[in-house]
């Protein structure tokens, strides 16, 4: 019989019979004893299985503490002090989670800690661990978030039971904070499911439902949740010593690896992993290094190895920008996003519906789609709306595992989807979001008919890119119910959301608009109304500064290759061509409106424009493609593009990679800053969430201003003296010149 069939379809053992399943959990057999510990109890049952259930006090999902490994200690001591059970189980009694991971306050003291400290840290947890698979037979039943430190505790258990509840997940995050697993994640894990999963798995930090991971044999079955207690007892009762003897002779092996499989294996993961991490993040790498040593060792030198890299990772600055950034994310999620506590929380908007159905709002219904939403979406155009429609439920119903749209669910979720071609349709609706065209005099008609057709309390948003709020809200008789609520392309994955407030706008209406954009997933980050609000603002002059080098004769390509090497997603110019020459002569026109003494609207995009290169919607841009639309491939630059660059050549500078860099960085730092003076946003931290979440500027370095923190003041004014010769764009702000004189960071 496989493992996998532990499913409640054979006779149970006499304990755990039952008149129905649903009683296996409701009504467990009666314990002979119990003892609580602080964040679990122990039970024993009549029948011999002792069950650990672990309640994590003060914590909304159940982490690893201090306090957990002393009461998971004692309860192992306390089992080995009684009669000896035929097996123990470990579940978790909090709803929704298992473990979701080690505290955060733990891993944070990690950096003021020295190596061999770290590694201490690690083999503490592993000691403790390694008990449970070291008496009686032990089963983690898994029903909800199993991460990190959390997945860890259930491999070192001799079997596991997931759950195929939604909410169950199961992975390994800490490459996201710069980590490697330090509990023997990698050690068991290989040796469990194979080092070429265990590599994907841990490196990715993808986490994977119930049925996927009883796929890859990460557990031993996946049941429904009002079984998996049964299914566990079931496993302790149906497996010999002998069985549970042979599994722990195996996992303390080295894994069987022929020398060539192990190169291929190194080799083709080694080309994934640069891929994806640009070599900018060492942990994937290290992960992949430690897997492999580790599976010629036996378990405990693989597991030394473990705890050392984990302790070398541990001091990288990578870990340290990840880690913040982590936090940042966590304290967003707690912000109400107003200043004061408004008096109430915001009633939770219940019928959303978005106006204008092409890119953007097609997205953004989606959106709603996929966070459990049902929405309403309109367009003047009938045919619009109904070419919308097929995408939408593809990607509301997109299965990130299968790679592709679930059929069934696209259906379930086709009825939460009403459409329609007049406004009428918004009387029921407490949210709408305006995402027409970029036209200040539509966008202000189509705001006031909105606001004709809902009733008085509902809350009306702009997706507006570059229209003042001030100048749209002239259009609405109650502007307090106004804000912008700027989406990023492509919705569904770029997570910021600017949420801007206008000269009139309520606090209850950004704390309601700021709830909902939460719901939707989304990090919103709240920002004064200026032009260019805050994203495209701190763009602009990346985005200039390429132009202007081009004028000057440097190679495109060179410039977006020394921007991807600082780590960013793509270079301004492949950036350019992305948005659209059109889109970005337009957005340039409002900014440089705005901000002439350091932005003038280069002469070369209208002359791009005006010669049909709009980038790659229309095939040529600065450089020319292969195909249009987003999947069109750069095939290199041509000679019409050098000409109409030599029309407006500037003289030429001695331009090195450095100078590249700093003239593509420094600008959109000092623009940072001015927007910081000016109060545009709250606070430095959501400068930095913002351009790591919107323009996907490197994690690593921690965002803008963690970035300007780890130059110090006194470099970057040494690096912006040489370029001072350009103008007020490269000279410091005063705001600069007082940290240079109070030593203030800039992320304070
Ligand atoms: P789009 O051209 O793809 O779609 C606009 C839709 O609005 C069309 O389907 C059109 O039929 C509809 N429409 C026009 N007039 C209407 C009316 N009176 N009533 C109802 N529907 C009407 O535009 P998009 O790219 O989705 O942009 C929409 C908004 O989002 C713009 O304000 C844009 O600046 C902003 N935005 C766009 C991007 C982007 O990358 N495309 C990114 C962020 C924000």
């Amino acid at each position: 019989m496989g493992l996998s069939t532990f499913g409640g379809r054979e006779e149970l053992p006499l304990h755990y019979r039952f008149s129905g399943s649903r009683q296996a959990r409701i009504n467990p057999p009666m314990p002979a004893s119990v003892r609580e510990l602080a964040t679990l109890t122990i039970e024993r049952a009549a029948d011999g299985i002792a069950t650990i259930s672990f309640a994590v006090r003060d914590h909304r999902q159940n982490v690893i503490t201090r306090q957990v490994f002393s009461d998971l200690s004692e309860a192992l001591d306390d089992l080995g002090r009684g009669p000896r059970p035929v097996g123990v189980i470990l579940r978790s009694t909090k709803e929704g989670t298992f473990f979701a991971g080690a505290d955060l306050d733990r891993i944070d003291a990690l950096g003021s800690m020295p190596a061999a400290e770290v590694e201490q840290v690690c083999d503490t947890g592993k000691a403790i661990f390694g008990r449970l698979s070291a008496s009686w037979p032990t089963v983690a039943v898994i029903d909800g978030t199993c991460l990190g430190g959390g997945l860890e505790l259930a491999l070192a258990c001799d079997f596991r039971v997931a759950t195929n509840a939604a909410h169950t997940s199961l992975g390994f995050p800490e490459v996201k904070l710069g980590l490697l697993p330090g509990w023997g994640g990698t050690v068991r894990a290989s040796r469990l499911i194979g080092p070429g999963p265990a590599i994907e798995l841990i490196a990715s930090g993808e986490a994977i439902d119930g049925p996927a991971a009883e796929r890859l044999t990460l557990v031993d079955a996946c049941v429904p949740p009002d079984v998996a207690l049964e299914s566990a007892g079931r496993i302790i009762a149906m497996r010999s010593g002998a069985v549970v003897a042979e599994r722990r002779r195996r996992l303390a092996e080295p894994v069987v690896l022929d020398p060539a499989e192990r190169d291929f294996l190194e080799a083709t993961t080694a080309v994934v992993i640069l891929g994806r991490t640009g070599g900018h993040y060492p942990a994937p790498p290290a992960i992949l290094e430690a897997i492999l040593a580790g599976a010629m060792l036996d378990a405990e030198a693989a597991s030394h190895l473990e705890s050392k890299t984990f302790a070398r990772l541990a001091a990288t600055p990578v870990h340290r920008s990840l880690l913040r950034v982590f936090r940042l994310g966590e304290r967003n999620r707690r912000d109400p996003g107003v200043g004061r506590a408004v008096a109430e929380a915001p009633s939770p908007i219940s019928r959303a519906a978005v106006v204008g159905a092409g890119i953007m709002g097609a997205g953004i219904a989606a959106r709603h789609l996929r966070s459990g939403l049902g929405v309403t979406l309109v367009d003047i155009d009938a045919d619009a709306l109904a070419r919308s429609v097929p995408g939408i439920l593809e990607e509301a119903a997109w299965d990130r595992g299968a790679k592709r749209a679930d059929p069934d669910a696209a259906m379930a979720l086709a009825g939460r989807l009403q459409t329609a071609t007049s406004l009428e349709a918004l009387a029921g609706a407490d949210l709408v979001i305006e995402s027409v065209l970029e036209r200040t005099d539509l966008k202000q008609k189509v705001l006031a008919d909105i606001e004709r057709a809902v009733s008085p309390t509902a809350i009306i948003g702009t997706n507006t890119s570059t229209n003042p709020i001030a100048k749209l809200a002239e259009a609405i008789s109650e502007p307090s119910r106004f804000c912008g609520m700027h989406f990023f392309n492509p919705v569904r994955r770029m997570i910021l959301v600017e949420v801007i407030r206008g000269p009139a706008t309520s606090d209850a209406t950004v704390a309601a608009v700021v709830a909902h954009a939460k719901r939707l997933g989304k990090c919103p980050v709240v920002v004064r109304d200026s032009p260019g609000f805050l994203v495209n603002r701190v763009l602009m002059p990346y985005l200039h500064e390429s132009i202007e080098m081009v004028r000057e004769g440097v190679e495109p390509a060179r410039i977006d290759r020394v921007a991807r090497r600082f780590g960013m997603p793509m270079g301004p110019i492949e950036l350019y061509d992305m948005i659209g020459l059109d889109t970005a002569f337009y957005a340039g026109l409002v900014l440089s409106a705005a901000y002439g003494d350091r932005i003038d609207a280069s002469p070369l995009i209208p002359a791009f424009v005006k010669a049909g290169r709009l980038g790659r919607k229309s095939g040529v841009g600065f450089y020319r493609f292969r195909g249009t639309g987003p999947k069109a491939r750069i095939v290199g630059v041509d000679d019409d593009a050098a000409r109409i660059v030599s029309r407006y050549a500037l003289p030429p500078r001695d331009n090195t990679d450095r100078t590249i860099a700093d003239r593509l960085l420094l600008p959109m730092l000092l623009e940072a800053l001015r927007v910081l003076d000016e109060g545009i946003v709250r606070e430095p931290s959501d400068i930095d969430l913002a351009v790591i979440h919107a323009l996907g500027f490197p994690a690593f370095r921690g965002g803008l201003m963690a970035w300007a923190d780890s130059l110090g003041v006194d470099e970057i004014l040494r690096r912006l003296e040489p370029l001072a010769d350009l103008g007020v764009r490269m000279q410091p702000t005063a705001s600069l010149l007082e940290r240079a004189a109070s030593g203030r960071k800039f992320t304070e």
